[in-house]
């Protein structure tokens, strides 16, 4: 049978999971259900009436990113962000937003990803709050909007002046210490050409035969990137075309084509760098073009030496658990951080595995471990 805890963070989490806030991903979906703004509210209330100075800060029209700072008098400011939005919930196994829970595990869309960073985040910081302690850094609180799709939230935070010594991005780790990951760029190529009537092929330029030529090239260089040198954490960099169209009808010679790449970088790999290599790759061709990048995400590359790295390896250990550090593939509002000087780790409660599947869902004993850690690494 479904089970309601009385533990507060668990309840915290299922009034996260219990507010949607899907990401409507540049598709026309409305209403507040695809916004932060109900979610962003709630959060902001909740650390307002425990002590916390809070304020919303729009990155459009209704959504919004939540700052609550913590001044403690300490010589240095740990940053502690999560992210508000959650992928869609269609088709979901489990009910998306009634928060039950089953065997131990509360389900959900977000309870994994990163709703449960989220709540042990906002749980560590407002119980020390509570109890009259003192945290041994200033905190900076942050729930920020569009994490899945552009990164935004965390890119206007920047652009708002968001200053820390070091930070925390609450993803699910499995609460291992992922101190390096990848970045991603996202660009399209097209090419053009002259459409004729089909019945008389050679009175056009066919593009996409011309494409064609550019995928041979692009599938040589992915294999390539393979080939050469990597990351000690994190491999080598990839590139993958994911999305083609063209054409307009069967009949007629197609005078434009494109494509979409998603190319994984390493850490310090440069986006103009890597679009000149690609352009390079391509040089001996005609007829295409490069779009400029609708998406480009930093990588990042704590150094394992780092304060936050050995801090938070502390807190784990006095915990009972031994650090894991392990770099990750997947990209995060850590990069962005990292590229504004700020050097964040990614951590926290749940596996990536479960993130955006029909079946999501948080180990609530993971949860609560994971608050007691962020309350060790804070007092
Ligand atoms: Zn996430």
């Amino acid at each position: 049978m479904p089970t309601i805890s009385s533990e507060p963070v668990v309840q915290l989490l299922a009034d996260l999971v219990r507010i949607p806030s899907m990401n409507p991903m540049g598709r026309a979906r409305a209403g507040a259900e695809y916004t932060e703004e109900p979610i962003a509210q709630f959060v902001a209330d909740y650390v307002r009436r425990r002590g916390l100075d809070v304020e919303l800060r729009a990155v459009a029209p209704r959504r919004l990113n939540v700052v609550a700072q913590l001044d403690a008098g300490a010589r240095r400011t740990v940053l502690l962000e999560a992210h508000l939005d959650t992928v869609h919930a269609d088709s979901m196994s489990v009910p998306p937003f009634s928060a039950t829970i089953v065997d131990g595990r509360l389900q959900g869309r977000g309870a994994c990803d990163t709703k449960g960073s989220l709540a042990a985040f906002i749980h560590a910081v407002c119980s020390l709050v509570e109890e009259g302690k003192k945290p041994r850094y200033n905190v900076v609180f942050m729930a920020v909007a569009d994490e899945e799709y552009q990164f935004s939230g965390a890119r206007q935070a920047v652009a708002d002046g968001i200053r820390a010594d070091f930070g925390i991005c609450g993803e699910p780790t499995q609460m291992h210490i992922v101190r390096a990951h990848k970045g991603v760029m996202r660009w399209r190529v097209r090419t053009a050409g002259k459409a004729a009537h089909s019945a008389y092929p050679e009175r056009g330029v066919n593009a996409i035969y011309s494409m064609g030529h550019v995928l041979d090239s692009l599938e040589h260089h992915s294999m390539d990137l393979l080939r050469g040198p990597g990351h000690p954490l994190l491999g080598t960099p990839t590139l993958s075309v994911g999305v083609i169209e063209g054409g307009q009808a069967v009949n007629i010679v197609p005078d434009s084509c494109w494509i979409e790449l998603d190319r994984r970088m390493l850490p310090g790999e440069a986006s103009g760098v890597v679009i000149n290599d690609t352009a390079a790759v391509l040089g001996g061709l005609d007829g295409w073009s490069m779009d400029p990048p609708h998406l480009i995400a930093a990588g990042m590359d704590v150094p394992s030496t780092s304060p936050v790295v050995r801090e938070l390896s502390g807190a784990l250990s006095s915990s009972g658990i031994s650090p894991i550090i392990e770099g990750a593939h997947y990209a995060t509002d850590a990069g962005i951080y990292n590229e504004a000087g700020i050097p964040c780790v990614v951590f926290g409660p749940g596996n990536i595995a479960d993130a955006h599947t029909a079946a999501e869902s948080l180990d609530l004993a993971e949860l609560e471990k994971a608050v007691e850690i962020v309350r060790r690494f804070l007092a």
